[in-house]
């Protein structure tokens, strides 16, 4: 069971899922969680400003980390024999946490090491103040700390996990801390090297871990608890009247997660799919939602449109070869800038003397269209966004290019590529008409439509 941050923001969150955990005893739950909602983006505003800012700054913010962890202390536990503890624990991390900042403030370099540290602090102090809460309400509840089994390569702030390493640490690290225990908590997001050195998966990797952990224990299925009812065919804060859908495959949520729904980290599908877990998208503010269950594809997996993704800020880059250089040479070493600078790119298309290539901007063009420009001559097109039709045999289906194109006549289409797999119709828009457009196709392809 996997709780992100918005499950367990609060005191009456945290109620909830104490509820949710109760239900599962018999199943004795591993319990992964994410930061309290809102720490990790502080946590990384201390980062910046172990760099820009002052110690006074530095201090304050600490303290009100603190301030939030010991209310919540005080608001779910009041047995003394569960409530010190919990006070010592935060303020134990909150004290480590103010150290390191202040001695990177003192020493004007902050290393990624010392990032992955301070970052990785919400998910220790929300683990440890929900370890105690939970034993305060008798449920016995083992900790288990996650830099023991979550085990990644050196690449400190995005690690890239040992899967055999995690398959054999897991179930040990887990019978270790808690024999006899009716459910174990560990943090999401955290890791370690092969020396036990702190690393992290990157933003939004507490799903990644609770899969890993799903994968190595041979899960019944890995719960990831939210604040949306699962699944949805678009997103509902950009779209109206979006509906969940009751199942997909693990090939069409990877591709949804993939090309920029946000309901899942891109790579949480992988680990289950090695071990064919299915995964449950639940919501923990409406627990009897049936939300949605991402599993093997089967005849229970309906063939057509299931969502519309998108990717809000890309940018296309038209390469032109002005070199005689033929095709194969060209696409070559266009693709190895785009792997020296490690961008990932989304989209391609290619003519003889031509490819068009979105990604999103992270910083790092300067320098690409700097290293093409020695052989191409280079287009840049800013302030576009990227929308995907997501589905089952989406691109085969019959009238599905026509439903789509012949809704957006009005409108410039830059880019359309569909996904090799089948599932995925994708093409690039100006960024401002981003809204509009998804309103439009959403409206074309699900209005009137029983559920999936
Ligand atoms: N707390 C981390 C983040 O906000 C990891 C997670 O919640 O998945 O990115």
């Amino acid at each position: 069971m996997k709780f992100g941050g918005t499950s367990v923001a609060d005191p009456p969150a945290v109620r909830r899922i104490r509820g949710l955990i109760r239900d599962r005893l018999g199943k004795r739950p591993a319990i992964v969680v994410s930061a309290l909602s809102g720490v990790t983006d502080a946590l990384y505003r201390l980062c910046e400003m172990c760099m820009n800012g002052s110690e006074r700054e530095i201090t304050e913010l600490v303290s009100s980390i603190r301030d939030r962890h010991m209310n919540m202390v005080h608001e779910l536990i009041s047995a003394p024999e569960y409530s010190l503890p919990a006070e010592e624990d935060v303020e134990k991390i909150c004290g480590e946490l103010e150290l390191l900042s202040l001695s990177a403030c003192h020493l004007g370099e902050l290393s990624d090491r010392t990032k992955a540290k301070i970052i990785s602090c919400g998910e220790y102090l929300s683990s440890r103040i929900i370890h105690r809460y939970l034993n305060a309400e008798r449920i016995r509840t083992a900790f288990a700390d996650a830099r023991k089994m979550i085990i990644t390569d050196d690449e400190i702030l995005k690690g890239n996990p040992d899967m055999d390493a995690i398959c054999s640490s897991v179930p040990a690290t887990l019978r270790e801390a808690g024999e006899d225990c009716d459910a174990v908590i560990t943090q999401g997001f955290v890791s370690s090297d092969s020396h036990g050195h702190a690393t992290v998966l990157g933003r939004g990797g507490s799903d990644y871990t609770a899969s890993m952990i799903g994968m190595a224990i041979n899960a019944e299925e890995i719960e990831i608890w939210t604040d949306v009812d699962g699944v949805h065919t678009s997103d509902p804060r950009k779209v109206k009247g979006t509906r969940s859908l009751s199942h997909i495959s693990f090939e069409e949520a990877a591709e949804m997660a993939h090309f920029g729904a946000k309901v899942l980290h891109p790579s949480t599908i992988e680990p289950a799919i090695r071990k064919n877990i299915p995964i449950k998208v639940l919501n923990s503010m409406k627990p009897e939602a049936s939300g949605t269950t991402i599993l093997q594809d089967s005849y229970a997996i309906s063939s057509g449109a299931k969502s519309i993704s998108c990717k809000e800020n890309i940018i296309v880059i038209n390469i032109f070869s002005t070199k005689m250089i033929n095709t194969f040479g060209f696409l070559n070493k266009v693709f190895e800038i785009f792997g020296k600078y490690h961008v990932p790119v989304d989209l391609i298309s290619t003519s003889e003397a031509n490819v068009s290539i979105t990604l999103e901007n992270n910083g790092k063009l300067d320098e690409i269209v700097r290293e093409l420009s020695g052989f191409a001559e280079i287009r840049v097109e800013n302030d576009k966004a990227q929308i995907s039709v997501i589905g089952k045999e989406v691109t085969n289906i019959k009238g599905m290019f026509r439903k789509i194109f012949g809704s957006l006549l009005d409108y410039k289409i830059y880019m359309i590529s569909q996904g090799a797999s089948g599932i995925n119709i994708s093409f690039v828009i100006d960024r401002n008409k981003l809204h509009e457009i998804m309103n439009i196709l959403h409206k074309e392809l699900f209005e009137n439509e029983g559920s999936n």
